[in-house]
C-alpha cells in the first residue's frame, strides 16, 4: 500500500531549478518604444543578477546554498496520497497533493520570495517594495526579507486589506510595513483614488504603486519584487514539481493529470513545468491550469501584448489578459484576481500544451470543505479552485472506470481565510461569472498594442 505521506530526505531536495525558457520560445517584453527591452532598462526596478536570471535560457540553474538553507525550514515538502478524498468521491483515480501549506507564511510563495531576497541582498539592496492581493505574497516577502535583513514595504489591495487583517499583522511580526492600495503615497495611488474614492483596489494598481515607490526612492538601494508572472518566479517555483516527480517515482507513479490553480501562474507552473518536457516528448499528460470564472484570463481573455499593471509602468508582456485596468469581481480567492497570466504559461496554453479550466466560486468552496472533512487540511480559497477541478477529473475517472493518477498543487492553507468559509456556510457567497462585455473591452484594449508573433516551440 502507498504511504499516506510520501517524504523526501533533506539531502534529496533538488539543488537546481528547471528553466522552461530552454525549451520554449517567447515573444520578448517590449518597452515604451515598441522595441524589446534591454537588461539596463530594468535596472532601476530589479537587481542585475535577477534580471540575468529572468532572461536566461540555461536549462538548469543552481540553487544557492544560503537559499537552500532557508528553504529547508519547511522543504522538502510532503506529497500526500489523498485516499480520504478518493473515498469521499468514490473514484478509482489515485490523487496526490503536493502540500505547500507548511511554509512559515503558509503557501508556495516563499519558494521565490527567499531567492529574490537573497539575490537582492547579494547585489547590495537594502529595501524591497511589493504589492499583495490576499496578503500571501506580502507575508512571504516580509518573511524572506527578515531572513536576509532587508526592509520590506507592501502595498496591499484595499479589499483584502480590510477583509484580512491578520495577514497585515503577520507582515508586521516579520518586520514588514503594509499599507492599503490605492494609497496616497504614490502618484498612481492618488490618481486611482481621484477617479474613485471607494476604489477596492486591484493587483494592477498595487503593482503600479510598488514599482513607483521603488524607482522613485532616491537612495538607489531599493528595488521591487514580484510574486508571480515573471520568468524567474516560475523558475524558483519548479522546486515544487521537481520534488513531486521524485516522490511519485518513489511509489512507482507518474501523473496522467496535473492540476494547479492559476492567478499569475506560479504554483501551477512550479508543479507542472518539470513535466512539460515529458509531454513535449510524447508522454500523455493532461496539464490543467484552473482559474475562477470571475477572473478568466486564460480561458476567455485574449492573447496579446499588455501591461502588467494599471498605470502601465511595466513593459508590455505577451500574455492572456483581461486588460491592465480590469478590476475583477470581489471574490475571496484574492490570489486569483490578477488580470494577466505568466507569459510562459500563456505561451504553453497557446500551443495547446495546457488545457485551461474555469470553476465557479461555490464549486470551489464545496470542494475545499470536502477536502477538509476527508483529508484534514483546510485549503486556501485559491487552492479550492484547483480542488474543484480535481473533483471533476475524479468523477470523470469514475464514469470512465479509469485508474488515473491525478497530481494537484495544494498551494496553501486557509487558516487566515476562515471569514470566507464562514460566508460560504451562511449562504452569503455568490457565483460571479464575467459578462461578455468585459472580454470585448479587453480585446479592444489589446488591439491598441503591438501584435505578438505566433510562435511554435516544438
Ligand atoms: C498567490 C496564491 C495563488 C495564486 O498565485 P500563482 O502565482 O498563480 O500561484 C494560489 N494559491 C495560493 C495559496 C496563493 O497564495
Amino acid at each position: 500500500m502507498t504511504p499516506k505521506n510520501i517524504l523526501l530526505r533533506s539531502e534529496e531536495m533538488p539543488r537546481q531549478w528547471y528553466n522552461v525558457l530552454a525549451d520554449i520560445k517567447l515573444n520578448p517584453p517590449l518597452g515604451p518604444d515598441g522595441q524589446p527591452i534591454t537588461p539596463e532598462s530594468l535596472a532601476p526596478v530589479f537587481p542585475m543578477n535577477l534580471i540575468e536570471q529572468e532572461m536566461s535560457t540555461q536549462r538548469w540553474i543552481d540553487i544557492p546554498e544560503q537559499v537552500l538553507e532557508v528553504l529547508s525550514i519547511w522543504r522538502p515538502a510532503p506529497l500526500i496520497r489523498a485516499s480520504g478524498f478518493e473515498q469521499a468521491l468514490k473514484t478509482p483515480a489515485r490523487i496526490y497533493a503536493k502540500f505547500e501549506g507548511g511554509s512559515p507564511p503558509g503557501s508556495h510563495k516563499p519558494n521565490t520570495a527567499v531567492p529574490q531576497a537573497y539575490y537582492n541582498k547579494v547585489f547590495g539592496i537594502k529595501k524591497l517594495t511589493t504589492e499583495t492581493g490576499a496578503g500571501q505574497w506580502g507575508s512571504a516577502l516580509a518573511f524572506a526579507c527578515s531572513q536576509f535583513g532587508l526592509e520590506c514595504k507592501v502595498f496591499m489591495v484595499r479589499i483584502s486589506f480590510d477583509q484580512k487583517p491578520y495577514r497585515k499583522a503577520m507582515m508586521q511580526v516579520w518586520g514588514g510595513h503594509c499599507v492599503g492600495s490605492p494609497s496616497t503615497e504614490t502618484e498612481a495611488g492618488r490618481k486611482a483614488l481621484a477617479a474613485d474614492p471607494d476604489n477596492p483596489g486591484s493587483l494592477g494598481i498595487a503593482i503600479s504603486e510598488a514599482v513607483e515607490a521603488a524607482v522613485s526612492d532616491g537612495s538607489g538601494q531599493t528595488r521591487y519584487a514580484l510574486g508571480s508572472v515573471l520568468n524567474h518566479v516560475m523558475l524558483h517555483q519548479t522546486i515544487i514539481g521537481l520534488e513531486a516527480k521524485k516522490q511519485l517515482a518513489m511509489v512507482g507513479e507518474f501523473p496522467d493529470v496535473i492540476i494547479g490553480c492559476a492567478g499569475g501562474g506560479s504554483n501551477f507552473a512550479g508543479l507542472s513545468f518539470p513535466f512539460i518536457l515529458d509531454k513535449m516528448h510524447g508522454r500523455k499528460i493532461a496539464i490543467l491550469p484552473v482559474e475562477p470564472q470571475a477572473c478568466p484570463s486564460l480561458t476567455r481573455g485574449p492573447f496579446g501584448y499588455d501591461h502588467g499593471d494599471a498605470a502601465r509602468y511595466t513593459p508590455l508582456l505577451a500574455m492572456h489578459s483581461l486588460g491592465h485596468n480590469f478590476i475583477p469581481p470581489a471574490i475571496h480567492a484574492g490570489g486569483l484576481r490578477y488580470h494577466g497570466m505568466a507569459p510562459t504559461v500563456s505561451q504553453l496554453a497557446r500551443e495547446g500544451l495546457l488545457e485551461p479550466q474555469a470553476v465557479s466560486q461555490l464549486d470551489a468552496y464545496r470542494a475545499g470543505v470536502l477536502w477538509a472533512r476527508s483529508e484534514g487540511n483546510i485549503p486556501a480559497p485559491e487552492t479550492c479552485n484547483a480542488l474543484a477541478q480535481v473533483v471533476r477529473e475524479a468523477e470523470k475517472a469514475r464514469e470512465e472506470g479509469k485508474q488515473k493518477v491525478i497530481l494537484v498543487s495544494f498551494s496553501g492553507h486557509g487558516l487566515l481565510d476562515l471569514a470566507a468559509y464562514e460566508k460560504y456556510f451562511s449562504g452569503h457567497l455568490a457565483d460571479a461569472i464575467l459578462e461578455e462585455g468585459a472580454i470585448e473591452k479587453a480585446r479592444e484594449m489589446l488591439k491598441g498594442h503591438p501584435a505578438p508573433l505566433d510562435l511554435k516551440s516544438l
